[in-house]
């Protein structure tokens, strides 16, 4: 196991202060519609929103208040992302761990032929998302420093950018491991990974204690300092999420905005995206077992307020969520989706392989999923409900990340790449992945969304582009 330095964690730990969360909360709910209507309009005008804010918004049950926050939350989305939704897919690689995570198929005492891809297999894997379009992969493992040592997953992130396909490569690899050194951080930072994402799963550290009862990962204090060390060692894009179901959802988003406005306090740049996943049953994991299960409506509501709470940080929804209720949930704010997601180690091939399925089941999901859809599938109904699928990922290799991003997003100007470059890959995505069926709707959804370009040179510029890639030339971007 890597060594943790010896005060690193104790350096910064203690920024979650409950009690403020919990004197926030009920200082919230006394908030009059009148009030909440006014935080509303601040939210509308895209500049963030403060805790108190953001815990009057929670604690409001009007439902012609909550109308005019998703109205107010599908007006920033549309205003800093426009219709664009950012696909990408998680790829697990070990399931070994030493955890014991209550909520996790892979826990430790779950009994199954635990396995780690070996890097033939790794190809594999990717070969089959390629073969799917994603140029964007979330690596995934569990912790054990033994079977999946960090050694490991810089081999399989080289494995990965070093394979070059018929149509292109995976351009962009986000990275999701255990809580680490600034060491180690340092050498997936050399690596070039994209976001490094860590879920705090639960900030409540009462309900942290009994959700991780063994392991490493026990240690609330090293796993919410996680994001300080990797900034600490230059990632500059960092992913948070919790797991909703764990504690009370109000005070849980309300902590992690304060781990939001303690990374920018203290490195001058907040997370980079948000996840929401919601619990799901997993081997040994039933959702009888957790008293905070989120309803669809809070769960709405929750995606809306972070909307207008963080405007410029990504949304991230999973295929956790069924697909009809993910296709309502875009238009609340979410600004990246996963598609066709298996949550088991060596689950693409098995998935994608014209053999029969094995008998026996040899590996767990780390969770099940609740949208079955292939990616072409889910890209149809993203062009259908008006939006535009992006494969980009020109920020990340451009340089444009931590507070560069965000000066860029601030500014607006940011729409002048994003816009074109979502078209431009999506385009390729048709041409070389996508069935007859997701050709039209994705040719008239191209065709709306570039006539939507103000700028007539952009508008010009992006069309050429087009017609190059028309012609067999890839990978352009602005
Ligand atoms: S959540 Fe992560 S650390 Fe916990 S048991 Fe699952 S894989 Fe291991």
């Amino acid at each position: 196991m890597p060594s943790k330095l010896p005060g690193t964690d104790q350096q910064f730990a203690g920024f979650i202060r409950e009690d403020e969360i919990h004197d926030t909360l009920a200082a919230g709910k006394q908030a009059s519609n009148e009030a909440v209507r006014r935080i509303i309009a601040k939210g509308r005008a895209a500049g963030g929103l403060s805790l108190a804010e953001t815990a009057a918004l929670l604690q409001n049950g009007d439902p012609v208040i909550q109308q005019e926050l998703f109205d107010a939350a599908r007006e920033v989305k549309l205003k800093i992302y426009g219709k664009r939704l950012v696909l990408f897919a998680p790829l697990y690689v070990s399931d070994y761990c030493l955890n014991n995570c209550l909520y996790c198929g892979y826990r430790r005492d779950n009994i199954f032929r635990r396995s780690r891809l070996t890097q033939e297999e790794l190809a594999e894997e990717v070969r089959v998302l390629e073969s799917l379009g994603h140029k964007r992969l979330a690596l995934e493992a569990g912790e054990h420093p033994d079977a999946c040592p960090l050694d490991y997953i810089l081999d399989c992130i080289n494995t990965i950018y070093s394979l070059k396909f018929k149509n292109g490569s995976i351009r962009r690899i986000n990275v999701n491991i255990a809580a680490t050194t600034v060491e180690e951080y340092a050498r997936l930072k050399a690596a070039r990974i994209g976001t490094y994402i860590l879920f705090q799963e639960t900030y409540h550290r009462d309900t942290y204690r009994r959700m991780h009862p063994e392991g490493p990962k026990s240690d609330y204090d090293w796993h919410t300092t996680a994001h300080h060390r990797a900034m600490q060692a230059g990632i500059d894009d960092v992913g948070f999420g919790v797991l909703l179901g764990l504690y009370d959802y109000k005070f849980e988003l309300l902590a992690m905005l304060m781990h939001a406005r303690e990374l920018e306090e203290t490195f001058g740049v907040g997370p980079h995206t948000i996840s929401v996943p919601r619990l799901r049953p997993a081997f040994g994991v039933t959702l009888d077992q957790f008293p905070h299960l989120v309803p669809d409506e809070d769960f709405a509501r929750i995606v809306a307020i972070l909307r207008l709470a963080v405007p410029y940080t990504g949304l991230i929804l999973s295929t956790r969520e069924r697909a009809a209720f993910r296709d309502q949930l875009l238009d609340l704010g979410v600004s990246q989706t996963s598609a066709g997601s298996c949550t088991g180690v060596g689950g693409y091939r098995r998935e994608n392989s014209k053999a029969e399925p094995e008998e026996t089941l040899d590996t767990a999901p780390q969770f099940s999923v609740d949208d079955h859809r292939s990616p072409d599938q889910v890209l149809q109904s993203i062009c259908q409900a008006g939006y535009l699928p992006s494969y980009c990922t020109a920020c990340y290799r451009q340089g444009r990340t931590g507070d560069r991003f965000m000066e860029l997003a601030k500014s607006g100007k940011i729409q002048d790449v994003c816009q074109p470059n979502a078209i431009l890959t999506f385009k390729e995505y048709l041409l070389d992945y996508g069935s007859p069926q997701t050709k039209q709707a994705g040719e008239e959804a191209i065709g709306l969304h570039l006539a939507e370009i103000k700028n007539g040179k952009l508008r010009a510029e992006t069309a050429e582009k087009l017609q190059r890639i028309e012609q067999g030339e890839r990978d352009l971007y602005m």
